[in-house]
């Protein structure tokens, strides 16, 4: 598979391109086409893998389809992580790729600002990257809403529950309407993780790197 199989428009090849990736990763080959066909996956695939981009892409061509038909307030996509470090990492490349389209990220994280952070949702952003309880305390104080968000990536499920945040994280699925696409990826699958998908996926494609 090359780049050009997925049938991304210039403007995302450009912005791929620029980052000198020669080819998809074998996430990428298998997860960018279920990604984009709308189906709910599960992504057992480590960092260094390519699975960051394997969401993200999929996420754009989503959102761009998205934002004619929901016109409003509060971001499209959200994107929940275990850490701060990742969220700033996937803020990154959201906004690396993001620019093809003129995409505004934010990350949530604990630990950081709820003033800032609060300040910078109501400023606007089709993209939200974030920890889960740090994203329900903003809901909850209404710095945001998520009546608009129809895709939605749990990255690192295994992390997140081993770090003690699977209330939150349900609790993050819990706030965003039915009728989402949802990815969710994981190094490992464990009982929990398969109960977890069962809970939140509707008929998801299972990918393995
Ligand atoms: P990830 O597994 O998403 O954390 O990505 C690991 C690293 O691989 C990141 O530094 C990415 O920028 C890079 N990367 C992602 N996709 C590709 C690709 N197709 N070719 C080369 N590098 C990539």
């Amino acid at each position: 598979t090359s780049f050009a199989h997925f049938g991304f428009d210039e403007q995302l090849m450009h912005q791929i391109r620029k980052s000198e990736y020669t080819q998809p990763t074998p996430i990428q080959c298998q997860g960018v086409p279920i990604a984009l066909s709308g189906r709910d996956m599960i992504g057992i695939a480590k960092t260094g893998s390519g699975k960051t981009a394997a969401f993200i892409w999929p996420m754009l061509v989503h959102i761009m389809d998205q934002k004619e038909l929901e016109p409003g307030e509060g971001p499209l996509a959200v994107i929940v992580c275990p850490t701060r470090e990742l969220c700033q990492q996937i803020h990154a490349e959201c906004k690396r790729f993001g620019k093809a389209y003129s995409l505004r990220s934010v990350a949530v994280y604990g630990g950081g600002s709820m003033w800032e952070q609060a300040k910078a949702l109501q400023e606007g952003a089709e993209i939200v990257v974030c920890t889960p309880g740090r994203l329900i305390d903003h809901v909850k104080k209404k710095a945001t809403s998520l009546q608009r968000v129809t895709y939605l990536v749990f990255d690192e499920a295994d992390r997140m529950f081993d770090m003690g945040f699977e209330y939150q994280v349900r609790s993050v699925a819990s706030h965003v309407r039915p009728d989402r696409q949802t990815l969710l990826f994981s190094a490992t699958f464990r009982k929990k993780i398969e109960r977890l998908a069962r809970d939140i996926l509707v008929d998801p494609i299972r990918v393995v790197q």
